[in-house]
């Protein structure tokens, strides 16, 4: 197992639960911060890019999904994995809509925890590292910026999103209701013309960078693709 040092937000109201993920965490090596409510996490979780978040769904102010679905709204990208009680499908299912993306049953052996918490930074490695090529541009990640040469654009956070889930499907069209899923998250109460006028906005800030490799193709009957030619 390669080993990467991950910056970790644990949100967890229970004491002897937080310690014994912080410390355990920190012994592999981890930087962990722990928030107690959902509202100091609503928070922490957006000022601090963290690689990953182990979030659990009964705190004492509002539940974690909720928590979640907030972040999301908000164009929060960090990978979360989502704790909840036994034997509650329903959770589950609520918290992968939610934007959750992996989730683990109360009581859990920490090793799983942890080597679920290493997949999920594996997974999002890319779009959690400080710069990364994308067709004849550059997309800083953690600035948020689009640059092609001197040429700069910043996206806000759901251009941000939508930006990274398109990029995420590799060039496979994303349906309008998967992207309002994951970019507005699972509680949007709307149609998929939001998507159509956010996918609006990023065609913009493309076309004013002037690149010629990087587009986002209508899919007919279906939803978008990004397209970057070589
Ligand atoms: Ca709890």
């Amino acid at each position: 197992m390669s080993y990467t040092p991950m910056r970790l937000l644990v949100v967890e109201d229970e004491p002897k639960m937080a310690r014994m993920l912080q410390r355990g965490l920190a012994e592999e090596g981890h930087q962990v911060d722990v928030c107690a409510t959902g509202e100091a996490a609503l928070q922490q979780g957006l000022d601090v890019p963290y690689d990953a978040v182990v979030l659990d769904w009964g705190l004492p102010d509002m539940d974690g999904v909720s928590v979640l679905r907030a972040w999301r709204a908000r164009g929060l990208t960090a990978p979360v994995l989502l704790l909840t009680a036994r034997g509650s499908t329903g959770e589950k299912v609520t918290g992968l809509r939610a934007g959750a993306d992996d989730y683990l049953v109360k009581p859990f052996d920490f090793d799983e925890l942890l080597a679920r918490l290493e997949v999920l930074h594996r997974r999002g490695g890319p779009v959690d590292q400080g710069a990364q090529p994308l067709g004849d541009l550059t997309l800083e990640v953690r600035r948020r910026v689009l640059r092609r040469g001197a040429v700069e654009v910043t996206l806000t956070g759901r251009e941000f999103a939508l930006l990274a889930e398109l990029q995420a499907l590799g060039g496979d069209a994303a349906t309008r209701s998967r992207l309002l899923l994951k970019v507005w998250g699972g509680d949007f109460e709307g149609t998929g013309n939001v998507v159509d006028v956010y996918v609006g906005y990023l065609r913009a800030k493309l076309e004013r960078l002037g690149t010629t490799r990087v587009t986002v193709e209508a899919v007919r009957g279906v939803g978008y693709r990004l397209v970057v030619s070589a």
